[in-house]
């Protein structure tokens, strides 16, 4: 990682956490100090506060979110099937338990019931103690919260979901099976005929190879796939994904903007503009999945 600053900036004394991406990247953030630091059944929790982003949370090692830019994800995680859905009442989110997922769901009015299951106690604890910010909505009534893992949920339940989020952590441990298709054909078959469901889809630049994988997975039980794009300046490469999978509804000709500004939400990144934007892909993204992911526009004229 590129430092301008002339003191030693890694890690030797301590004030400084570096995430290393594939042997490759390193991530580096200089921490003041450790609020949690726990391991849990299944991973490695960290809080801590740094120096520029913020109070930020670790999973072995991998950032999840930091104070500073959390929004970004966690708005256009959100508001982007829920804008595009018709009517979604009954969200589903998998995992995101730091809370910014759901905080952002329950500011549609249309929802009756979010229900969230994240596999590790230890994450909503440690959030909700050091980031209020972040987990404030984790006890609102429409609310219920299981801790469990994901994919014994989406097997067991009988419930149908409008829109499912898979608020993930990378490919790894827990989260490995989140990106397999008998998961995915779970999802269809709990998801409402005009349902959507959105996955953390990992960076266009590093990991192509895994977002491959995943869109073909989702491929055999979804009509409709699509990549949006985001920033994410805590995340390796600075550029970020989440694929859009549905059984038919556009995540374009089927966003009707007037909702955007009759809700009038508060949000700080996501507005009608990056809607549709987030959708547009560069060549080297489309060349790298192409016949996996379906155009979403034939020309600027479906925009209007
Ligand atoms: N924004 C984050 C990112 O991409 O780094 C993801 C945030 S959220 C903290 C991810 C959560 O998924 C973790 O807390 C992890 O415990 C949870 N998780 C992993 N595997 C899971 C599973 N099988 N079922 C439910 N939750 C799971």
């Amino acid at each position: 990682m590129k430092n301008s600053s002339s003191a030693d900036p890694c890690d030797k004394t301590g004030l400084w956490i570096k995430e290393i991406h594939k042997d490759k990247v390193a991530l580096s953030f200089k921490i003041e100090k450790t609020l949690f630091s726990e391991r849990s059944q299944f991973q490695q929790v960290d809080v801590v506060q740094t120096a520029g982003h913020g109070v930020m949370l670790l999973n072995d090692g991998i950032v999840q979110l930091s104070e500073r830019d959390e929004f970004v994800y966690h708005e256009m995680i959100a508001h982007v099937p829920l804008f595009v859905h018709p009517s979604p009442k009954q969200v589903l989110v998998i995992g995101g338990g730091d809370g910014g997922t759901v905080r952002e769901v329950l500011k549609h009015q249309s929802v009756d019931r979010v229900v969230m299951v994240e596999i590790d106690e230890i994450v909503v604890q440690a959030c909700r103690r050091h980031l209020p910010s972040v987990s404030c909505a984790l006890d609102d009534p429409r609310l219920e919260l299981r801790i469990e893992d994901g994919v014994k949920f989406v097997n067991d339940t009988n419930e149908r979901f409008d829109v499912v989020i898979v608020d993930s952590s990378d490919p790894i441990g827990p989260s490995e099976p989140l990106f397999d298709q008998p998961f995915y054909e779970r999802v269809a078959a709990i998801l409402a005929d005009d349902g959507i469901m959105i996955t953390q889809a990992e960076s266009p630049f590093y990991d192509h190879d895994i977002q491959h994988l995943m869109l073909m997975n989702q491929r055999p039980f979804f009509k409709k796939l699509h990549l949006y794009l985001f920033g994410n300046i805590t995340y390796p490469g600075g550029f970020w994904s989440f694929g859009y999978a549905s059984k038919g509804i556009c995540p374009l000709k089927d966003f009707d903007s007037a909702r955007v500004e009759k809700a009038d939400l508060a949000t700080r990144y996501y507005n009608i503009g990056i809607h549709r934007a987030a959708f547009m892909l560069p060549t080297f993204v489309k060349e790298n999945l192409a016949g996996v992911i379906d155009p979403v526009i034939k020309s600027l004229r479906d925009f209007i």
